[in-house]
């Protein structure tokens, strides 16, 4: 972890700062105004929190500079859903989608650059993994989104952009805290969805928290072949495993599937999801598989979803068939990075990532 004070959960920030402020004989007072420019009411850099003495903005910009990302493209879909790509300080790429709907603005944040985990059905399984995020760099993505227009301040954050979080536990554990953490965003925890393929170490610790986020499955199949042949994670960590943890979890936990023709979409593949879900009481919610997003897999067509669906309530388990968002933008995991590399580097003998 780097020396930024955004990398720190906002109390260890404060500390750092009232130790900072005190070595120079700077009265209380201004360990608050400092404190609060890093997340309740965010600059871009000191230069900015004009409260504050110019010595001081000086002295702060040299001894605590605030990492910024930067924006390397920014698309608006017909829907009103944004995708947003940023650029880290070492060049790598990540992505974030504000997806506005009525009064909730709901922002998916990345949590590492590519994922190692290879989903057969995702854009930035294709990549492989570049790094894990710092939590400045998970975090800073609500930040640099309230930063370009407050009115934007996201009300929900679902940990679905690039990479697996839980595999990015140390991090992720801080930027939960700036997240939710009235001296951070003040975001409610059951507003903060964490999305796993089932990494259990990861699930123990989301669990051992005492806050109430919330926790999403990536299951996709209800049959641990089927799973297997999407999902090479099922390997290490068995969907027995997984939906043992999840019943450890002691909150309503919810299972996203995505819907591809011919492999986990038929009547036999939806019976034996209920049968996992109903005991758990879990919510499914069903995706249609992004076009774009998985050569060589069809999306089910919308009559088989909802017939899916359908099977699902009649057998007591609360089912919501998900609207794609932000279809005309590619907005779906990695998709944008993959577009831009694509235009990066047109050659067709250029290495797949
Ligand atoms: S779906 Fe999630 S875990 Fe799987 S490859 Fe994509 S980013 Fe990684």
């Amino acid at each position: 972890m780097t020396d930024s004070l955004l990398d720190l959960a906002p109390a260890a920030a404060r500390e750092k700062i009232v130790a900072w402020t005190a070595e120079r004989g700077l009265p209380g007072y201004r360990a608050d105004q400092i404190n609060r420019r890093l997340w309740t009411s965010p600059v871009g850099s000191w230069s900015e929190a004009t409260e504050l003495p110019a010595p001081l903005r000086d002295a702060l910009e040299a001894d605590w500079p605030l990492p910024r990302l930067a924006v390397a493209s920014l698309e608006t879909s017909a829907d009103g859903t944004r995708k947003f790509l940023w650029r880290l300080a070492d060049g790598e790429a990540i992505e974030s989608v504000l997806i506005p709907s009525g009064a909730r603005r709901t922002l998916c944040i990345s949590s590492q650059a590519g994922c190692a985990l290879g989903c057969v059905f995702c854009a930035t399984g294709r990549m492989g993994f570049r790094r894990n995020l710092t939590p400045a760099e998970i975090a800073g993505q609500v930040r640099e989104i309230i930063l370009r227009d407050p009115t934007d301040r996201p009300t929900n954050i679902v940990f679905m952009g690039m990479g697996e979080p839980l595999l990015n536990w140390p991090a992720v554990d801080v930027a939960l805290t700036i997240l939710n953490d009235p001296a951070g965003f003040g975001i409610g925890a059951r507003h903060i969805t964490v999305s796993t393929v089932g990494i259990l170490p990861g699930m123990e610790a989301l669990r051992a928290r005492p806050e109430q986020f919330r926790l999403a499955i990536s299951l996709h199949a209800a049959r641990s072949d089927t799973r297997l042949g999407l999902m090479p994670i099922e390997k290490k960590y068995s969907l027995g495993a997984v939906l043992t943890e999840a019943k450890r979890f002691g909150r309503r936990v919810t299972f996203e599937y995505v819907m591809i023709a011919g492999t986990n979409d038929r009547d036999e593949d939806a019976d034996r999801l209920a049968r996992l879900a109903q005991p758990l009481g879990a919510h499914v919610n069903l995706l249609p598989l992004h076009p774009g997003g998985a050569p060589g897999l069809a999306p089910s067509s919308g009559n088989r979803m909802r017939a899916f669906a359908g099977r699902l309530q009649s057998a007591g388990v609360e089912a919501v068939i998900r609207r794609s968002r932000g279809l005309d933008i590619n907005a779906a995991c990695g998709q944008l990075y993959v577009e831009m590399e694509k235009k990066r580097r047109p050659s067709p003998t250029a290495p797949a990532r």
